[in-house]
């Protein structure tokens, strides 16, 4: 799982603080100078720790933290508190229309996980009774159409396609056409990605927004990838105007920089995890649940 060192390292800081019946304001600053350096280790944004710690000081020494009966717990609770703020506070849950199909466009750079995050999302879809249609929009990468089939089989849930000479924009629109004519309740648009973020696949993008008019804009971005993934949220968001992140491969991720700074450098709120390369492996994300996971 995730944020191994980060965890670790946060823990020692905390269990520290746990053990003084007193805590003096220098104790505060070399503690917060420990969880700066293991927040900067992990790999988050420089900006986001200097506010985070920044934040953590002031209610620590304003709020009489410090002189209360457990100061070190206290310490700890604004911690975990602002560490659940940082990662987006409440949990940001996925939309549903009240005018199905709910229509998700999933967009991401190739390999982040997008079209196994389609597959995962039907899953996860299929556990609340909710049916969708797979939409294969990606008509570059040559196994894409096919490894959307796969998915749809082994899922039990449709697949529209056009094959790989058709504009991607039509295929979206039929598809979105054909799930209200069956009455789905989703329909997951499968978009195409690049190695690296162009104009050209941007723009494509914007036409198939456009078009459909979708619900959720859900970028798919691979963990792993640390601060890349957070530049890659700021590009997308600010050219399509995401209505979540996916964050994949958390799995493999030891760091966690990318899941701490996202919310924080884009406003763009992380809806799902992704743990794992099978299609029961997301997860909604609880920014709480995260916080307390880290601190253990
Ligand atoms: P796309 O190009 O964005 O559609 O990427 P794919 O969906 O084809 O995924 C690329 C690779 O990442 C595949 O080998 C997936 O099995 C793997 N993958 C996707 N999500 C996860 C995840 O959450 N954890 C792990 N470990 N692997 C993942």
């Amino acid at each position: 799982m995730a944020f191994e060192g980060l965890s670790e390292r946060l823990q020692s800081v905390m269990r520290k603080l746990r053990g003084k019946g007193k805590v003096t304001e220098a104790d505060l600053k070399e503690a917060m100078r420990e969880v700066r350096l293991a927040l900067l280790e992990a790999d988050v944004n420089f900006k986001v720790v200097k506010s985070f710690i920044d934040r953590v000081k002031e209610r620590a020494i304003g709020q009489e933290v410090l002189k209360s009966l457990t100061p070190g717990q206290q310490v700890i609770k604004v911690v975990n508190e602002e560490l659940t703020a940082l990662m987006g506070g409440e949990q940001s849950k996925l939309v549903q229309s009240a005018n199905p199909p709910t229509k998700i466009m999933m967009v991401g750079l190739q390999g982040a996980g997008k079209t196994t995050t389609s597959g995962k999302l039907v899953r996860y879809l299929q556990k609340q009774n909710r049916r969708a249609l797979l939409v294969a929009a990606d008509v570059y990468r040559p196994a894409a159409i096919r490894q959307l089939e796969i998915l749809g089989a082994d899922l039990n849930t449709p697949v529209f396609s056009l094959g790989d000479k058709e504009d991607p924009v039509v295929i979206a629109q039929r598809g979105v056409a054909k799930a209200k004519e069956e009455n789905l309740d989703y329909v997951i648009i499968d978009t195409a990605g690049r190695l690296h973020v162009d104009q050209e696949m941007m723009d494509e993008l914007k036409r198939i927004r456009e078009q459909v008019e979708p619900d959720e804009i859900l970028l798919v971005v691979d963990a792993m990838t640390g601060q890349d993934a957070v530049n890659v949220a700021e590009t997308f968001h600010s050219e399509l105007g995401l209505t979540g992140v996916v964050l994949t491969k958390l799995d493999g991720d030891t760091r966690g920089g990318a899941a701490l700074s996202v919310k924080a450098v884009t406003q763009c709120p992380i809806k799902f995890v992704g743990l794992g390369e099978k299609t029961d492996a997301l997860e909604p994300f609880y920014p709480d649940r995260m916080a307390s996971r880290i601190l253990g």
